[in-house]
């Protein structure tokens, strides 16, 4: 087991072309710790800096200045293929656009990140039927996204992100292209996986969407402003 924070964040700073006329300071001296179990909401206009900060907290890009300790891992000390493995495991990504492939059944697309992993191949169809059965959808497992309500599509983008039991689920605004009926059911599985010790971070700019979580930290200009527990976490 790693620590108890699967996130430690301190005074990490983004600026884009540092030095140049263009240069823009996204973030700002972000200071966040959180908490296996914790269901996060992070919200905050557009420009504020959220998908700079999600980048970064899905070691998808390098800070400029501070440290991050991922599920107790230092990002700063891994190299490229020590950074692919970080994501492989640890963190889950879920997008607006679900991102499945189109020619691939449920089951497939389910499978895929457990391959990168090297998982025998026996296992893997096995652990992705109980992935999708976890989000409600073994009876779909040989269907095409087409053939998929968005809502769906969704749960099978989740399953994906959690076959490898990474302790980080990062969405970003994951109901963004769902009608508010199912994405409270998205939202509902968020709160129920948590329950199951999963670190759940949502990213967003919609407050009534925020609302489904335990705490919201909100941002602003790239500072943390706000960080509002709502509820007790799991
Ligand atoms: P949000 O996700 O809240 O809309 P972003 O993190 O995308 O905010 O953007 C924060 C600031 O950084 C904005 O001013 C944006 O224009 C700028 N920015 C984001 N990505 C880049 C980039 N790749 N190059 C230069 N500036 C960027």
């Amino acid at each position: 087991m790693g620590a108890p924070n699967v996130v430690e964040i301190q005074g990490l700073g983004k600026v884009y072309s540092p030095g140049t006329p263009a240069e823009v300071v996204a973030l700002r001296g972000v200071d966040l710790v959180i908490a296996r179990g914790e269901f996060v909401a992070i919200v905050g206009p557009s420009g504020s800096g959220k998908s700079t900060l999600m980048n970064l907290l899905g070691v998808l890009d390098a800070p400029s200045s501070g440290t991050y300790r991922c599920d107790g891992v230092d990002v700063a000390g891994l190299d490229a293929a020590g950074r692919a493995r970080l994501r492989l495991t640890r963190i889950g990504f879920v997008f607006q656009g679900f991102n499945l492939l189109s020619r691939m059944t449920a089951l497939d697309n389910v499978m895929l990140p457990l391959a990168y992993a090297g998982v025998p191949r026996r296992e893997r169809a096995e652990r992705a039927r109980r992935a999708l059965s976890e989000v409600g959808l073994a009876e779909r497992a040989h269907h095409r996204p087409s053939e998929l309500s968005g809502g769906q599509q969704q749960r099978v983008a989740i399953a994906r992100a959690l076959v490898n039991h990474p302790p980080i689920l990062l969405a970003d605004e994951p109901t963004g292209a769902l009608d508010s009926r199912t994405g409270q059911e998205i939202l509902a599985l968020f709160q129920r996986l948590r329950l199951a010790g999963i670190t759940v971070i949502l990213i967003t700019h919609d407050g009534a969407v925020a609302d489904a979580a335990d705490r919201v930290v909100r941002i602003q200009d790239g500072a943390i402003v706000a960080d509002e527990r709502r509820r007790e976490a799991a």
